[in-house]
């Protein structure tokens, strides 16, 4: 048995509010405990979208009232809040920005918006940006001196960019997602619906290029995106799947494989999460974890109300056994063991 530090996820999108029947703070911050995770940052594109002071306060309230873990919450950039959302930076753990070909309700179509949040947000701006788009906002983010960080990268031309612009200096972290270094497109066909994610499953050159290149990212984030099965096999399946509890097993196995050793798997769930988004640290709280353990993931048990995983039947290397936060234990052994469970 091992103990880690209490893992940070800094991509999810829990679903609350407006559309918790995919997946709601108790049952996402539940998965998050059975993943290891004791602090969570959530997406702002829920319905409404968390974009202003009212939004806020409303999702703050609902994680006081029903989170089982820590959740950092992110705003989101808009056509419409340029001037006022700046006001919310203390209270948020970064604003985001939607760029190019995304998916939900904050879509940044015209580059005065972007530069605006730019030169205006006094914290980091996380970006989804695909491409050129990311290269503009590497660009922007130079020009301005702000802090960027690039959620999902998933293309070797962009960790390779990213790799250049780190090289001469600038300002930029990113994140990788266990869904981009253990799946590609050749897995699409197998996983149909299953496996729609944005960014798209890359090719074996790219999964390639991410481990290659693993030494300038600064986070592993899960984008734990949740949908239904329903939703998912119907007509116009909607981008995403869950990762909460299945990013530690599988970064254990990339350790037992000798792709990543130990130190690294901390910094990239722990040290880089905390130092790219200033969080404070979680005192009294620990993962203990069963390096050896060898099993096959399944779609069950899990917490996330979806109920379903693209890694079911993948063989993984180790398991979270117990977790405490702040003192308490939380989790032992399969069971998320919470008062107001
Ligand atoms: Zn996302």
């Amino acid at each position: 048995m091992i103990t880690l530090p209490g893992l940070i996820d800094a991509h999810v999108h829990l679903r609350t509010p407006g559309q918790t029947h995919k997946e709601d703070l108790s049952s996402g911050t539940r998965a998050a405990l059975a993943g290891g995770f004791t602090r969570v940052l959530d997406m702002p594109n829920t319905t409404p979208p968390t974009v202003d002071q009212a939004t806020l306060d409303d999702k703050s309230r609902q994680v006081r009232a029903s989170a089982h873990c820590d959740v950092g919450l992110f705003v989101g950039g808009s056509a419409r809040n340029v001037g006022a959302v700046g006001q919310l930076s203390g209270r948020a753990v970064g604003l985001k920005l939607y760029l190019g070909e995304t998916y939900g309700p904050l879509f940044l179509p015209r580059m005065d918006t972007v530069i605006a949040h730019m030169r205006r947000w006094p914290g980091v701006v996380a970006v989804h940006a695909d491409g050129w788009h990311l290269a503009a906002a590497i660009g922007l983010a130079r020009l301005f001196d702000r802090p960027l960080h690039c959620c999902h990268v998933a293309r070797k031309a962009e960790i390779e960019l990213i790799r250049q612009a780190k090289e001469l200096g600038a300002r930029i972290t990113c994140e990788v997602t266990p869904h981009h270094l253990f799946l590609t497109d050749a897995d699409s066909g197998a996983l149909g619906p299953l496996g729609y994610v944005k960014p798209a499953l890359g090719t074996a050159a790219d999964r390639g290029a991410l481990w290659a290149n693993l030494d300038v990212v600064d986070c592993i984030a899960s984008d734990h995106a949740p949908h239904t099965l329903e939703e998912k096999r119907g007509d116009f399946p909607p981008p995403g799947v869950p990762g909460l509890e299945t990013t530690l097993p599988l970064m254990l196995t990339a350790v037992h494989d000798g792709r990543l050793s130990l130190d690294r798997l901390v910094e990239l769930l722990h040290d880089g999460p905390r130092r790219v988004y200033g969080l404070p640290e979680q005192p009294g709280t620990h993962v203990q974890v069963d390096q050896h353990e060898r099993y096959v993931l399944g779609d069950d048990p899990l917490y996330t109300k979806c109920g379903w995983t693209p890694f079911a039947g993948m063989t993984v290397h180790g398991r979270s056994r117990r977790v405490i936060l702040r003192g308490k234990r939380v989790y032992a052994d399969g069971q998320v063991c919470m008062s107001n469970a």
